[in-house]
């Protein structure tokens, strides 16, 4: 689990897809690794995220990167 960012899987079946194996080669930092079925976050890897937007350029609102440095500050 990121202490900065978590990735939200808000579509938990879009992981399931063919079209989610796109996230694997998406993003550079290895936060989506390809899993039996699909496609499962390393959550050991999430704070890596370097906000790039390329892996919701393939999910769209079917995943969020949420700041949580953000909500801490509130
Ligand atoms: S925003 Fe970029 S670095 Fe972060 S999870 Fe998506 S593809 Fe990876």
């Amino acid at each position: 689990m990121g202490m900065f960012i978590e990735v939200s899987v808000r579509d938990p079946g879009f992981l399931e897809t063919g079209e989610s194996r796109k996230l694997v080669a998406a993003c550079a930092v290895n936060i989506f690794e390809a899993a039996e079925r699909g496609v499962a976050v390393n959550r050991e890897q999430e704070d890596e995220c370097t906000l790039c937007g390329r892996c919701l350029e393939v999910a769209g609102d079917r995943l969020e990167i949420v700041k949580l440095y953000e909500k801490a500050g509130r």
